[in-house]
């Protein structure tokens, strides 16, 4: 529809200051919950008070993996499961970014589970968005380190044999100082989840459950992506701060969601420039009397 003369041409969409409005349409599948969930990082983004140039968003491989192509700020499409070592260097080398890596569930915690676990062992400052669909959408639908005991994948054409991980548990155990867990049509608290995420200072997570119709709701006939998502969302509790461990997802019982973890401890860059500037406490640590004789406290 032509504006009139006179007013302004209202946008094509309400985030279209922040897409890439040459790369739409876009290459999710329909009833995909991937675009409902970008939707919420772009609404995150707006809340949140950090000039837009100091945003930037990093991604490894899949279909979650393309929002960063989406996005009109400074964006880094990296290689399979290594989207975490990128958006660390970032950091390191920009310490006033505030950067989001958004990643799947294959592409994060499978091929770069030993990244995840790392970076929130050594409190990077940076924000994880986990879109957990359950299995590697692009790649044709394999079993990935969340698929339920018992779902079928093209790799498990029977039944998945093995038990997922629980993802907020493995992060909050890792050492993360933010962990949430909501579905794809929690919209307002997956945004607000995700502000927050954002303003922490530290390694924070969010993983949020949605749904892929064409490969991993097809392989278990759950239906289409709008019953796939009502179903994550009627089947969820929500169970704020609640001990990760207990934060399980039984897909006969329940689904727990909420916000899990929100600490203080300090951050890999914190630690460091006590490194550089040789301020570190003596290790271990001795008493005041063996210190003074130079001699190593006893136990
Ligand atoms: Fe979404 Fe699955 Fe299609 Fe990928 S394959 S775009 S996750 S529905």
């Amino acid at each position: 529809m032509s504006a009139k003369r006179g007013k302004k041409a209202s946008p094509a969409h309400p985030h279209e200051d922040l897409l890439r409005m040459d790369r739409i349409p876009h290459i999710w599948c329909a009833g995909c919950g991937i675009g409902m969930v970008f939707g919420c990082v772009l609404s995150a983004i707006k809340k949140s008070d950090f000039p837009l140039d100091d945003i930037a968003m990093v991604s490894g491989i899949g279909c979650t993996g393309r929002m960063a192509g989406y996005i009109k700020l400074d964006s880094y499409h990296t290689t399979h499961g290594r989207a975490i070592p990128f958006a660390t260097g970032l950091k390191l080398a920009r310490p006033k970014s505030r950067v989001i890596v958004t990643s799947g569930d294959g592409d994060l915690l499978a091929i770069g589970g030993n990244h995840f676990i790392h970076a929130a062992r050594r409190n990077i400052d940076i924000t994880i968005l986990c879109v957990n669909n359950f299995n590697y959408g692009m790649t044709g639908g394999q079993l990935a380190p969340s698929t339920p005991f018992g779902a079928k994948t093209t790799t498990s054409p029977i039944g998945c044999a093995e038990d997922p991980f629980n993802f907020c548990h493995l992060a909050a155990a890792s050492g993360a100082t933010y962990v949430a867990r909501w579905t794809a049509l929690h919209i307002r608290r997956l945004t607000d989840s995700l502000n927050e995420a954002m303003q922490k200072r530290g390694f924070s997570f969010v993983e949020v459950l949605s749904p892929c119709p064409t490969s991993f709701g097809r392989r278990n006939k759950m239906g289409k992506g709008l019953d796939i998502v009502k179903y994550y969302h009627e089947k969820s509790v929500i169970r704020n701060g609640i001990d990760p461990s207990e934060a399980t997802l039984d897909f006969n019982s329940a689904l727990v969601v909420g916000k899990f973890v929100d600490i203080e401890r300090p951050t890999f860059m914190d630690n460091y420039k006590l490194v550089a500037k040789r301020e570190l406490e003596p290790w271990p640590a001795k008493d005041k009397k063996a210190a003074a004789s130079g001699k190593q406290a006893s136990k």
